[in-house]
């Protein structure tokens, strides 16, 4: 006889218990029995929170089941692990929004730790917000710089909000937003999220502690990100000690694609395949010549492509 499966959301995972949400709020704790089908990545963990999945109920009394499938990922993030096994750690799925906070003083967020955070989360298909916190302290001739930087961004389809995590009107504002979303916050340290995190959920204590370098050692030091429901609905994905989603291997050859104002033009290069490095008669770098793309944003762009070792581009840059 089959039993009839019920479906929820994971909200936090130990590794192997896996706690599961369901439309009427009840908490489900999760087994996996055997093999899951995995479709997809090798991941080190085959199931995350906010993964969907659709559980047998083992036990109705004290809320336990067997989880049997995930329901398809729109998209999920990922770290890299430690040791060379080359699997990956899913730290989340399906995710609605991710809202970066930035702070141009106090700390200053450098357009580097942007830039990448931006693609990042274009190459994983998350919609972002930036949030620039701490406008309380900017006078009048600041928030003008603030809105030169701002616009940077703006004018390449970015939504930019002034905010300050201190004012109890920016946790209503977003709360109001996240309701029916699971939403992530990042950003370097000291820019507001425990703030404002705490703002939005003072009754979670949620700790955004960072995790030092000496303890992401190890194999047994996996960070299990974890999702917080906000009571007013919507859902906050905690990846303790997580500023920024890692650079994820892309392809060296689609980095320009997340850049959306080389996007518009590329296909105006005189190469099909043109990489906007070193190329003759390249578009891109004509729009930064005359001011259409940000010196900043190509330099970061640059250095991004720089960085990343892993493919073998230069080999058919002309083609
Ligand atoms: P996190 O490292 O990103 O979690 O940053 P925190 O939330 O710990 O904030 C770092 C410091 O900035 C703390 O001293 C906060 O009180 C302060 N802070 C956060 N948001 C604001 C804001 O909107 N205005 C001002 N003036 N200070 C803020
Ligand atoms: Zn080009």
């Amino acid at each position: 006889m089959t039993k009839k499966l019920k479906t929820g959301t994971v909200i936090k995972s130990t590794g192997s218990w896996y706690k599961v949400l369901t439309a009427d709020l009840q908490e489900w704790q999760c087994r996996i029995r055997g093999k899951l089908r995995i479709v997809g990545i090798k991941s080190t963990n085959p199931i995350a929170v906010g993964d969907n999945v659709e559980f047998e109920i083992e036990d109705e009394d004290i809320f336990e089941g067997v989880i049997k499938h995930i329901l398809p990922r729109k998209n999920y993030i990922i770290r890299k692990s430690i040791n060379l096994s080359k699997r990956s750690h899913i730290l989340a799925a399906n995710i609605d929004h991710v809202y970066l906070l930035v702070t141009l003083v106090v700390p200053e967020t450098s357009t580097g730790f942007i830039d990448r955070f931006l693609i990042t989360a274009a190459a994983y298909h998350i919609p972002v917000t930036m949030l620039f916190n701490k406008v309380d302290l900017f006078n009048a001739h600041e928030l003008t710089l603030l809105d030169e930087f701002k616009s940077v961004y703006e004018k390449i389809g970015y939504r930019c909000l002034n905010i300050s995590a201190t004012n109890p009107a920016t946790a209503e504002f977003l709360k109001a937003e996240i309701k029916d979303k699971k939403v992530m916050f990042g950003g370097h340290s000291g820019v507001g999220k425990s703030t404002l995190v705490n703002a939005l959920a003072p009754e979670l204590d949620i700790r955004t502690t960072e995790i030092s370098a000496s303890n992401m050692a190890g194999q047994h030091t996996t960070t299990f990100a974890e999702m917080h429901p906000l009571e007013g609905g919507g859902f906050i994905i905690d990846t303790p000690g997580i500023k920024a989603f890692g650079l994820i291997d892309f392809n060296k050859a689609d980095l320009s694609h997340y850049f959306p104002e080389m996007k518009a033009i590329m296909s105006e290069c005189k190469f099909s395949n043109c990489m906007h490095i070193n190329e003759p008669k390249c578009a891109v770098k004509a729009a930064v010549e005359n001011g259409e793309i940000a010196e900043s944003r190509y330099q970061n762009y640059k250095n991004m492509f720089e960085d990343d070792e892993s493919e073998n581009y230069r080999q058919n840059i002309y083609k």
